[in-house]
């Protein structure tokens, strides 16, 4: 279900296409409210392997530092690796091989995601110089 962005303070500007409408846990992190994108993830558990990669596109438009209001990508990465086998070290290098191949779609994703944004800053500036 998608939050009513309108509640969150400071306000965020409307959703980009890429944005799930989640703008992450409650409560927002340090006060300020985000956009992200359904983050992709891979579950490794091969044997005595645990492994977990989180992947997703994130602003924090709202963000008092304009520097860090870009959008970018982020990954996260939490592992507990033992394999007694060969065949686990092939199939845990087989996920990864996988997860490179879904990490490349994210660069592409960015990519889009980050052209929309630059669309937007620029209209905005527009429409403030016509109404200024
Ligand atoms: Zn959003």
């Amino acid at each position: 279900m998608e939050q009513d962005v309108t509640e969150l303070k400071p306000p965020l500007p409307p959703c980009p296409p890429w944005c799930t409408g989640a703008h992450g846990a409650e409560p927002p992190w340090h006060g300020i409210p985000w956009h992200e994108s359904r983050p992709v993830v891979l579950d490794v558990r091969t044997g005595p392997v645990t492994v977990r990669f989180v992947t997703g596109i994130v602003q924090y438009p709202a963000d008092p530092d304009p520097d860090r209001r870009h959008v970018l990508a982020w990954s996260h990465m939490t592992a507990r690796v033992q394999m007694a086998r060969p065949s686990d070290v092939v199939a845990f290098a087989d996920m990864l091989t996988d997860y490179a191949g879904r990490l490349r779609e994210v660069a592409d994703e960015l990519v889009i995601a980050q052209q929309q944004e630059q669309a937007r800053v620029e209209a905005d500036l527009k429409n403030a110089s016509r109404e200024g």
